[in-house]
């Protein structure tokens, strides 16, 4: 086992699949958690609401690859749960499975000889040393003196719609649907509630609100909701197939980032469905969600077995991109971005049924003018013209954060003066300082490495990445 001392800033999911990747390899002597809150809590898993499900199978969510089937045992024998590698489960469950690998691991540490401690606090820098460690400085006045760093800090702030941002602290205001027992505390049951967002998390306030009575709204600039799939699972692409797209559709020379295509033509080898038939056309949003909904129920989704081998493909790819091309590339991934980031079935199910009583609905939004009465909100922009809502919530998702790298420092999350965001990693995730090529021994993982791979948004792509940085650090 090598002497090093290994830190983690962060100790979300992504942070505790680096601490059990660091134990699993016996990469370090000696590993220092940071962060504000408890080891495995993080902002996503959090959830307590058994309404807000994961869009990823059991199968995708193992910390321990490559032993997928880890959760898959943690959730039938120990917690006697009813359900096989496709299923989607609560996020809560993956809170509870993710701290109990910690508290696993945590022992398995003790037995290996590795020192571990847990700072409570939040990392603020990390500066290098003159003799090449590191000195992590957190908001309370710790410091570590480490010879690795991971940074596994996960999203910053929610997205607020700028029509929204003066009244932030006002009341029957959310500027984010989570926690959502809180979200739910506040809101009256059988109110009116708007809902800024069309993707997952507002689906996941909407499922909340609607099983409470509420009359939800979900309204985006393109008013579209998510696809519907019954799984989402590895399976594995041909490698013929993987070489014909890479040389005829991204060669540097004729470079046409036409995603679309790739995804159709990777079904179209892949799937016994007819393409044509795994997907609905429908225009009016409700009718889609249902035709969607029947097709994963019966089966024709096959397109939902390729997205984990797209999602691989655009990634690798992404890595040694020139930077112009990376931009092309990201307004490209949009166009398949309603599959990627599918809603499971069951989410489907519900909302449908919902819509049929009248309690949900989806639509576009034009031109947003807002104003504030004491007993909630007037909005202009969606179709009946002038609607009143008794509160709104924005489910936009979160912004990346703000992290700035100097000639000798990473400060998290602050934006000021004339210091510079990351905006290159190497091909193993380490960070570069200013003014040099040299890879510092400071690795992204997660979500902070979304300036060199477009689609970190899963945790599978998280634990793997953290398994190649502990091996990395095992041969130092
Ligand atoms: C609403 C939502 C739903 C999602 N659903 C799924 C899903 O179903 N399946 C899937 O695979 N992926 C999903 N994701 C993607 C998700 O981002 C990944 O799964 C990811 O791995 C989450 O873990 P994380 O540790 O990176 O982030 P987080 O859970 O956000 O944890 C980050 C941790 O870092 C800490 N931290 C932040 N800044 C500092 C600092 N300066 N110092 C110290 N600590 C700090 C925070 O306190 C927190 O504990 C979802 C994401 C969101 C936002």
């Amino acid at each position: 086992m090598s002497e090093r001392h290994v830190s983690i800033i962060g100790a979300g999911a992504t942070g505790i699949a680096a601490f059990i990747a660091l134990v699993r390899h016996r990469a370090c002597k000696k590993i220092v958690l940071i962060d504000a809150y408890e080891p495995g809590v993080g902002q996503v898993y959090a959830n307590q609401h058994p309404e807000v499900l994961c869009n990823t199978s059991v199968e995708l969510m193992s910390l321990l690859p490559p032993e997928y089937n880890d959760l898959l045992h943690y959730l039938q024998k120990q917690r006697n749960v009813n359900c096989t590698s496709v299923s989607f489960i609560s996020r809560k469950m993956i809170g509870e499975y993710i701290r109990q690998r910690y508290h696993d691991y945590l022992n398995l540490a003790h037995n290996y000889g590795i020192t571990v401690d847990f700072i409570k606090g939040s990392g603020k820098c990390i500066k290098r040393q003159s003799n090449g460690d590191y000195q992590i400085y957190t908001d309370n006045g710790r410091k570590v003196i480490t010879n690795d760093v991971i940074v596994c800090t996960g999203y910053g702030n929610p997205k607020i719609l700028k029509a929204f941002r003066p009244y932030q602290n006002s009341s029957h205001f959310f500027s984010s649907p989570y926690p959502e027992n809180l979200m739910q505390q506040h809101i009256r049951p059988g109110s009116d509630v708007l809902i800024i967002g069309t993707k997952l998390s507002a689906i996941d306030a909407a499922l909340v609100l609607c099983r409470h009575g509420c009359r939800v709204k979900l309204t985006s600039p393109s008013g579209e909701l998510p696809a519907v799939r019954s799984a989402l699972v590895y399976r594995s692409i041909p490698a013929s197939l993987l070489y014909k797209l890479r040389v005829t559709n991204f060669t540097e020379h004729n470079f046409i980032p036409n995603i679309r295509k790739c995804f159709l033509q990777m079904l179209a080898d892949t799937s016994e469905t007819p393409v044509k038939k795994q997907f609905s056309f429908a225009s009016d949003v409700i009718q889609r969600l249902g035709e969607e909904a029947e097709l994963a129920r019966s089966n024709q989704t096959e397109w939902q077995f390729v997205i984990v081998g797209l999602v691989e493909i655009i990634n690798n790819m992404f890595l040694s991109l020139p930077f112009t091309y990376k931009e092309l590339l990201k307004k490209e991934i949009k166009k398949t971005e309603r599959y990627i980031g599918a809603m499971p079935l069951q989410n489907a199910e519900k909302l449908l049924n919902y819509a049929s009583e009248g309690l949900f609905s989806c639509e576009k939004l034009n031109h947003l003018a807002v104003w504030k009465t004491h007993s909630g909100w007037i909005i202009n922009g969606l179709q009946e013209g002038e609607s009143t809502f008794e509160t709104v919530i924005c489910a936009m998702g979160y912004d990346y954060p703000s992290n700035i790298v100097t000639k000798n420092s990473f400060i998290l999350s602050e934006a000021s003066g004339s210091l510079v965001p990351p905006h290159r990693l190497s091909s193993e995730l380490q960070l570069p300082f200013t003014h040099s090529s040299n890879p510092e021994h400071i690795w992204l993982a997660g979500i902070s490495t979304h300036v060199t791979v477009p689609l970190v948004n899963a945790l599978f792509i998280a634990v793997r990445q953290v398994n190649q940085i502990a091996q990395t650090i095992r041969q130092l």
